[in-house]
């Protein structure tokens, strides 16, 4: 069985002490393809030196997190775009608005998320969206930039049925992941109603652990934590859900 975690944070310093035997841990549980999302050019060099240690493994995004568009934003969307041009990026990610941390940067958040999607359109590469708590304001963006160049992954969805729907429309999968376990997380009264060719696995390690580990560092073993829900929630075993979410990951990242 070949699990994909489309969207996991290794070189995060949360791993600083055991990221060797994290990797391990999920490797040997079949959990083999890892989707590296960017936040901001600081992390670049520890994301490359993952990616020379497990070059079968590990697939990297480029991107501005937009947690971290910031006052030089600027430099680091320039940063982005020589990356871009510079070697093989799988996505540009992650990319989006935030306004749960802060809200006084939403006319820059907007700026440099609109600024990724044309980058991403230019390179005919996948986009992968952070959205929180800033639906209304990310599909304002995806509206005015949809279009068959448009596609990628709505990251940690959270949201309602008709969000989920919204969020398709504009060839968007949906990233599923420890919030489907979640008591309260609400997705999995609907995920049923979404087709399985619409959704793909992650973790978001270290954040955001699913049950039994909430509130615990995440790491990408637990991607089978969501598998095991998401194959109770579709009443589909899980090494079927694995291969149908696997093969979505293919199709979003080509690789
Ligand atoms: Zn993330």
């Amino acid at each position: 069985m070949t699990i994909t975690d489309t969207h996991t944070h290794l070189y995060s310093e949360a791993f600083d002490e055991d990221r060797d035997e994290m990797i391990k841990r999920a490797l040997d549980a079949g959990v083999s393809r890892f989707f590296i999302p960017a936040i901001d050019s600081s992390y670049s060099k520890g994301m490359l030196d993952l990616e020379k240690k497990y070059p079968e493994n590990i697939f990297l995004m480029s991107g501005l997190h937009p947690t971290h568009v910031k006052e030089n934003y600027k430099e680091e969307l320039a940063f982005v775009e020589e990356e871009l041009s510079r070697r093989r990026y799988y996505a540009v990610g992650e990319i989006g608005i935030d306004l749960y941390w802060d809200k006084s940067t939403l006319g820059i958040q907007q700026e440099a998320f609109r600024q990724q999607i044309r980058l991403a359109k230019q390179h005919k590469l996948p986009i992968v969206i952070h959205c929180r708590e800033a639906f209304e304001k990310v599909f304002e963006v995806l509206e005015s930039e949809k279009g068959e160049n448009l596609y990628g992954i709505f990251h940690c969805f959270t949201g309602t049925l008709k969000q989920a729907q919204q969020a398709l429309s504009y060839n968007m999968k949906l990233g599923i992941g420890g919030v489907v376990t979640f008591k309260n997380g609400k997705i999995d009264r609907f995920l049923k109603e979404i087709p399985l060719s619409e959704i793909v696995l992650e973790t978001d390690a270290p954040y955001l652990a699913p049950s039994p580990y909430r509130g615990k560092r995440n790491e990408s073993l637990y991607v089978k934590n969501v598998l095991e829900k998401v194959a109770g929630i579709y009443h589909i075993s899980e090494e079927k859900i694995a291969e149908i979410t696997t093969q979505n990951s293919k199709d979003i990242f080509s690789v």
